[in-house]
């Protein structure tokens, strides 16, 4: 009998804080694409005699995450040094936070395409300093410290992902929360979330940890599904021709599709660490943690619709009283796709997309309370028209200029009959690129459609006197030919007429 093997995958993420500026210094943090050591200080550079500060804002938003990914927050967290030399490390040590980190446990519940959900857990949570970056070129390795000081998060999870496509299901949703809360831009080419999976495999029902290897660099969702999925297979492939799997680290060319053996690993180095002594204790008080907790409402606590606020410095003060009482809540985003399923009886597949992103789902609940159309009309007219329009532009939903009001107000015209559904969807453009309020272009366009019956009868006339075969051949039973006489009239009518009186009033009018 074939033994049944089991994949055991832990994932090790860094994830890049969008802060104004680096962890230590007043250094911008973001300083994607400048030019090699053009953003860096004494403190981030490692000079001798200076001494870090930390930046209050990295603090804020490790601690956000750590409440949206339910950990329990360190009232005292501590940072470390962590010792080893690097070229792209000018300290020769790492400002990281070793036993007393600023979250500890939490856990992600990831959904997966069967309906299936999995609880993955946190090990670890903490606050550290990102490193250079260092290159060969020409037969010399140069280093750039722009990186240097960038705030990142480290999050382990346990040991509980049993597949390539659970991993990248993981990430999806890491990468979704990290945006919906507003702390990382989660960009995995830019680097903003990186990721290394240690993968095993072991018989199923066995709970050992067999030995694992290591794989790094890969730089995208899809890599990390294929690169564990390979590995994966090439240690059951290793283990059933009577081999060990060795412990390597092993790195992800994704232009190949392949895995290369980097080194094998030995035993964990010995980093010494210890506290850092230039920097105090982050002290966060009762308070303040349960200020963050409250951040997040539960399913059931939510009363729709949610004002849109980007969390911000201002609104959580560490370290100095809370001054703003009043809460920016943060609906998850999977409770918000359930209530979105039950509140607006929308289907799965419309709702998942409509809490892709956080300013896309206070949009269409947004545009939802302004209009009088039923919930799953404003979900189509975003699924279909609206997306299509932000994909043209490049845009999310907050940068559009055409606002939920708006949307609302160009739904109700067409739902009305005021205007028709093609000069709807056209107007979503023209208000997009004009700033100008659907009506006021409506009017100074002559838009909206032929309201006098006898208008529209007129010119209903004079489609049916122009074409006298057809009006025999529909008589005559060629009743296919409706289709075409409503063509006639918008075509006469510059599309002004609405289709559906038009295809009335000729069915009236041809049956004379
Ligand atoms: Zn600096
Ligand atoms: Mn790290």
């Amino acid at each position: 009998m074939m033994t049944q093997y089991e994949i055991v995958v832990g994932l090790e993420t860094h994830i890049q804080l969008n802060t104004e500026t680096k962890i230590f210094c007043s250094c911008k943090a973001d300083s994607w694409g400048a030019e090699p050591n053009t953003n860096i200080c004494p403190v981030c550079s490692g000079l001798p005699g200076v001494l870090p500060v930390l930046n209050a804002e990295a603090v804020q938003k490790a601690a956000l995450l750590a409440a949206a990914m339910h950990a329990e927050i360190n009232p005292v967290s501590y940072f470390d040094r962590k010792n080893y030399f690097y070229p792209d490390l000018p300290k020769g040590y790492q400002i990281t936070q070793f036993d007393e980190p600023i979250g500890k446990g939490g856990y992600l519940d990831i959904h997966m395409p069967d309906g299936s959900t999995r609880r993955v857990h946190i090990h670890k949570l903490h606050l550290e300093e990102d490193a250079g970056k260092t290159k060969i070129e020409a037969g010399r390795r140069l280093v750039d410290f722009n990186r240097c000081g960038v705030p990142l998060v480290e999050m382990v999870t346990e040991p509980e992902l049993h597949s390539g496509d659970e991993a990248a299901q993981y990430l999806t949703e890491l990468r979704q929360l990290l945006r919906w809360i507003g702390v990382s831009e989660a960009d995995m080419e830019r680097g903003h979330l990186r990721c290394d999976a240690n993968v095993s495999i072991r018989e199923a029902g066995s709970t050992v940890l067999n030995t694992k290897t290591e794989i790094k660099n890969m730089n995208s969702i899809e890599s990390v599904r294929q690169a564990i999925t390979l590995e994966a297979q090439r240690q059951i492939a290793a283990v059933e021709a009577g081999e060990r799997v060795e412990s390597y680290t092993l790195d992800w060319d994704a232009d190949t599709g392949t895995l290369r053996k980097m080194r094998s690993k030995e035993t964990e180095a010995d980093y010494r660490y210890f506290r850092e002594p230039d920097l105090l204790p982050v002290k966060l008080s009762e308070e303040e943690i349960k200020y963050i907790k409250s951040i997040f409402v539960e399913p059931g606590e939510v009363t729709p619709p949610q004002p849109s606020h980007d969390l911000e410095s201002k609104d959580i003060s560490f370290g100095v009283s809370i001054s703003k009482p009043t809460l920016t809540q943060i609906e998850l985003p999977y409770n918000r796709k359930m209530r979105f399923i039950a509140e607006y009886q929308l289907s799965a597949y419309d709702a998942d997309i409509l809490t892709s992103e956080r300013s896309l789902s206070d949009y269409f609940e947004e545009a939802v309370r302004l209009s009088s159309a039923a919930p799953k009309t404003v979900s189509n007219w975003m699924m279909n028209d609206l997306l299509r329009l932000m994909n043209d532009l490049g845009k999310s939903a907050s940068e559009l200029r055409l606002r939920p009001a708006e949307l609302a107000e160009i739904i109700d015209m067409v739902e009305s009959g005021k205007i028709s559904p093609a000069t709807g969807k056209a107007l979503l453009k023209k208000v997009e690129e004009s700033g100008q309020k659907p009506a006021e272009i409506v009017a100074a366009e002559g838009l909206g459609l032929i309201g006098d019956e006898d208008a529209l009868r007129s010119q209903i006339q004079a489609v049916l006197s122009e074409s006298p075969n057809e009006v025999a051949s529909f008589r005559a039973g060629k009743e296919s030919l409706l289709g075409w006489f409503v063509g006639q009239v918008m075509r006469r009518t510059g599309g002004k007429a609405d289709p559906k009186r038009t295809r009335e009033l000729l069915l009236e009018m041809l049956k004379k």
